[in-house]
């Protein structure tokens, strides 16, 4: 594929098109916005452009030996760096800095992706500034973040920021059926909202289910099957959030077309209004309090009180 044919993010490859037309392509760039809207696509596709042997209107040709070596992954002169355990040390910076201080192979620039860049500690976030500050020349680092506010305000000022925004529902829709072939796609586009990405990597049906699953154990007092890990206890949070927003939306409305699960998950009883919205709140505050390692059968216990009120109410 080529840069130009990403859905739904014009202004943000206006941006990028625009260094290219001028010759001008910075050594920093960071690309931030919500997971699952084509950032790192357009990442790819960037460093494709820069090293097209047969650029066709400044974009990449797709078709060229490089441009199938950096889709192959095997281009030598581009690396791509992604977290382990959710970390990139001082060590990967360290291997990045050696990576780029050399001249290209066979491209005209060394590009490094680092994907989840948010992910640097402290240290490799120093690291990483001093290489900011004095890029190696024919080089480029393209930034991915979705928590950019977590990166140092010195990381994010040398960039170029490039901000992507989830699509408009038209160009989702476009996305996701162009590469999944789903029973229930509003579903799967509701919860998308605006991130196909998401559609496509995750199973939402299958998420669902066993939300609502563990939801009913929690609600029934049972906490011999829970969550696995963090990542389990914020994916399940996340559908939590909209369960609610749905019964907080229906108590107002009333209408099924304006909610995002089925009607006869939402356990409506005689909730309040305010009590969906307090146990909203609440929620959010143990999904704030996971960074801080909680632990996980007193979160349990915590969550199920909670739901177990609002749900019974
Ligand atoms: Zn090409």
């Amino acid at each position: 594929m080529a840069l130009r044919e990403i859905i739904g993010q014009d202004r943000a490859l206006r941006i990028l098109f625009g260094t290219l037309k001028r010759n001008r392509v910075p050594s920093a760039i960071l690309l931030s916005g919500d997971a699952g809207i084509g950032k790192r696509l357009a990442a790819v596709n960037y460093a494709k452009a820069i090293n097209c042997l047969e650029p066709v209107d400044f974009d990449c040709c797709g078709k060229c030996i490089s441009c199938k070596k950096i889709d192959s992954e095997n281009h030598p002169d581009i690396s791509t760096i992604v977290p382990e355990n959710d970390l990139i040390s001082i060590e990967t910076i360290r291997k990045i800095e050696e990576t780029i201080s050399l001249r290209p192979f066979e491209g005209r620039k060394k590009v490094v992706i680092i994907d989840d860049a948010d992910a640097m500690n402290i240290y490799a976030a120093n690291a990483f500034l001093k290489t900011l500050e004095e890029p190696p020349e024919d080089s480029l680092i393209m930034l991915i973040s979705s928590n950019p506010d977590r990166l140092p305000d010195t990381i994010r000022s040398r960039c170029i920021n490039v901000r992507f925004y989830p699509l408009p529902s038209d160009g989702c829709r476009e996305v996701v059926s162009k590469n999944i072939d789903a029973k229930n796609m509003k579903f799967i586009l509701n919860l998308a909202m605006g991130r196909p990405g998401l559609a496509i990597s995750r199973d939402f049906e299958k998420e669902n289910e066993w939300f609502a699953k563990l939801l009913n154990n929690m609600v029934q007092g049972e906490s011999k099957d829970t969550w696995a890990d963090k990542s389990e206890i914020k994916l399940w949070l996340d559908m939590a959030f909209i369960l609610l927003r749905d019964m907080a939306v229906y108590k107002i409305t009333e209408r099924e077309s304006d909610l995002m699960l089925d009607k006869k998950q939402l356990a409506m009883k005689g909730q309040g209004i305010r009590s969906i919205l307090d146990t909203y709140q609440d929620m959010q505050q143990v999904k704030g309090l996971l960074d801080f390692n909680l632990n996980k059968s007193i979160t349990w216990n915590y969550v199920a009180s909670i739901m177990r009120k609002c749900v019974n109410e």
